[in-house]
């Protein structure tokens, strides 16, 4: 009998960590693990800033943006998704320095968890039963009832998927999951990405501002992005998992929450963004 072994959290976030954009760690052993409550495998720290690199407009047909280095020595690997997105270029720091940011996703780790269904947490493998993966979002129902079945069908989500141990957890430390909604999902289809959208204006590739481009359509070509989509249809709410969760999150924070962190990203799509938990 085999055993599938999973890679580590640190080897998977070095394995889908373009070659170059990897921060070298410094001599001082920092505490900070990253796969961890305290750093969750989507989360960015601070440390991971955005790296050069000058968009061009590609020749041929299939009109869209590249960068220009790709002219000389090809499309770096990492710098597109299978289907054709074209990603923003980021750090990769896992030496835990800096301050871990839950509002912000980091591209490359996003990306991975979204096309892997992988918890966005441990990167492990996310829970998954016959009604699907679980998907653990904040804004849920009020109170939910067998009315609200059905709650996040046709929701586009940045969110990667949540093993059960992680979502308990994060129901208890996260801020943001008062009214939590644990949401199985039967087909989490890929969709798109979320980034910045451009066009060609009279001086050149000019920013328009964040947006989403479905895949397979003219708009991908124009989006440098930062996070992939799922659309989620076929999708069940938990009731009992959801109140589990509610009930967990209000015994570890019985006061009011303070302002949550994932309120302050800028976004044009609240359905896309500040979702994932820590
Ligand atoms: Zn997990």
């Amino acid at each position: 009998m085999s055993t599938i072994v999973m890679p580590s959290a640190f080897d998977l976030a070095r394995a889908v960590c373009p070659a170059g954009t990897e921060i070298q760690a410094p001599s001082v052993r920092f505490s900070a693990q990253i796969g961890t409550p305290a750093w969750p495998f989507i989360s960015s720290r601070t440390t991971e800033q955005a790296l050069p690199g000058t968009l061009i407009v590609r020749p041929g047909l299939d009109q869209g943006l590249g960068y220009a280095d790709e002219v000389d020595d090809g499309e770096g690997e990492q710098d597109r998704d299978r289907d054709g997105g074209l990603w923003a270029r980021v750090a990769t720091d896992l030496s835990g320095t800096g301050t871990v940011q839950n509002a912000l996703p980091q591209p490359y780790r996003q990306r991975a968890l979204v096309d892997g269904l992988l918890c966005q947490v441990c990167a492990g493998p996310s829970a998954k039963g016959k009604d699907g993966w679980l998907f653990v979002l904040p804004g849920g129902p009020k109170v939910p009832s067998v009315r609200d079945t059905q709650w996040g069908e046709g929701l586009i989500e940045a969110t990667p998927p949540v093993c059960l141990s992680c979502a308990h957890l994060s129901a208890e430390r996260c801020p943001s999951l008062g009214r939590v909604a644990a949401l199985w999902v039967k087909r989490p289809t890929l969709y798109g990405v979320y980034g910045t959208t451009y066009r060609l204006g009279p001086r050149g590739i000019e920013p328009v501002g964040p947006g989403i481009a479905k895949y397979e359509t003219p708009a991908l070509g124009w989006t440098v992005a930062t996070q992939m989509l799922r659309e989620l249809t076929e999708t069940c709410l938990d009731q009992g998992l959801t109140a589990r969760l509610r009930a967990l999150h209000t015994r570890r924070r019985p006061k009011a929450p303070p302002r949550c962190p994932h309120a302050g990203l800028p976004s044009s799509n609240p359905d896309v963004l500040n979702r994932n938990l820590g």
